[in-house]
């Protein structure tokens, strides 16, 4: 019907309807081109440390439309083989412990020596409260407008799966536009240090003396994934608690098992608010890359979270194709509602969905 209109309404004005189709198809062939062209564009921008490209880019990372995530996939390609040449470094603690004070005199100290330096974020409190770290960029202040500084707040989504896959493809991006040291902020509560630990090479936690672990709010699994633990705010009458608090991490940390990096944890004191104890925690990030790099672990770790990246990849992908199917959806409410009434299991209901899915 739509066919017979559109002929007759070309026929009137003498245009053949093969002509309109072979020009809606050049339109669209032309619009590829177009598309190609602006993609190659922002790769080679990206490449020459443009951060407008570099910013546009990861916005197509984050976006939700179909066009975007291809284009970005086209640009995360384009510059994979310029990436993986920084040092990524993964900096945890609870809000108020002194992570962005931290990331501002740090960022500073690296740029000091010539290091380009970008700060991204995993903020599993982002979706709810639009950000709550790195979202206020006045938090570093100084560090914002530092030309070697590249700062972006964490990707908002409804899933730490997705919000990690963005940094992670963000991470590339960012190497690719020369930066040496990525530094990937996030909170200490809930998996988010988890995720950042699966994607950084060096894993350092901001504790506070004179708060217990639970007073805290840290998990005994984050001190077992750090590679370091600094006390900040280890100064004025802090001082003296701060020391004390070092000696008991320095105990507890030696009933831990041996890391398969063979790197022994450190632990060290700093003040981030004057500028103290920084360039250490520098100095002992490079030893620990020294060391990692000479008995191969680095490259082996790298490797292993690109396994890692593929699996999650997949069951997140698998996950969402499921659980967005109009008649999974369907089912899935009637299936909870059995299960609420006793009359099915969990395990025949999921087998019950996931035959269903099959012969969608
Ligand atoms: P975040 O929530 O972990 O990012 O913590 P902030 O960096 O926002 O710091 C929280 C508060 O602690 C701020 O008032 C900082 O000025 C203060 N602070 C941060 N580092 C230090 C430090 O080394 N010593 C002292 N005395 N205060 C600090």
């Amino acid at each position: 019907m739509a066919k017979q209109k559109k002929s007759a309404l070309s026929e009137k004005k003498g245009v053949s309807h093969s002509e309109i189709t072979n020009k809606s198809s050049i339109e669209k062939i032309k619009n590829k081109r177009k598309e190609k062209l602006a993609t190659k564009t922002l790769i080679d921008s990206i490449l020459n440390k443009d951060i407008t490209a570099l910013s546009r880019a990861i916005t197509l990372i984050e976006s939700k439309n179909p066009k975007h995530l291809e284009q970005a996939n086209s640009i995360i390609k384009g510059c994979l083989p310029y990436a993986n040449n920084s040092i990524r470094i993964g900096i945890t603690g609870v809000p108020g412990v002194g992570k962005s004070t931290f990331i501002e005199v740090f960022g500073k100290h690296l740029t000091d020596q010539g290091k380009r330096v970008a700060v991204l974020a995993i903020d599993p409190t982002s979706s709810l409260t639009k950000g709550s770290i790195l979202g206020d960029k006045t938090r570093m202040e100084d560090l914002v407008k530092n030309e070697n500084a590249f700062i972006r707040p964490s990707a908002s989504g409804n899933s730490l799966g997705g919000v990690a896959r963005k940094t992670r493809e963000t991470i590339i991006l960012c190497e690719a536009a020369g930066f040496d040291v990525i530094l990937i902020e996030t909170v200490g509560v809930g998996q988010s240090e988890t995720t950042v630990h699966s994607m950084v090479d060096f894993f350092l936690l901001l504790k506070l003396a004179g708060a217990g672990d639970e007073l805290q709010g840290i998990k005994r699994g984050i001190i077992e994934m750090a590679d370091a633990i600094a006390i900040n705010k280890a100064d004025g009458e802090n001082l003296k608690n701060a020391k004390l608090a070092k000696v008991e991490f320095n105990r507890a940390l030696h009933l831990y098992p041996e890391k398969s990096s063979n790197w022994q944890p450190k632990v060290t004191l700093c003040s981030a608010l004057n500028n103290e104890g920084i360039d250490a925690i520098w100095t002992l990030i490079l030893d620990y890359i020294e060391m990692t790099n000479k008995n191969n672990f680095f490259n082996k770790k790298r490797s292993e979270q690109n396994k890692f990246w593929l699996i999650q990849t997949i069951e997140n992908q698998l996950k969402s194709e499921f659980f967005n199917r109009p008649e999974i959806k369907k089912e899935l409410a009637n299936q909870l509602q059995l299960i609420e009434t006793n009359k099915t299991t969990p395990f025949v209901a999921a087998d019950y969905l996931l035959n269903l899915n099959k012969t969608l």
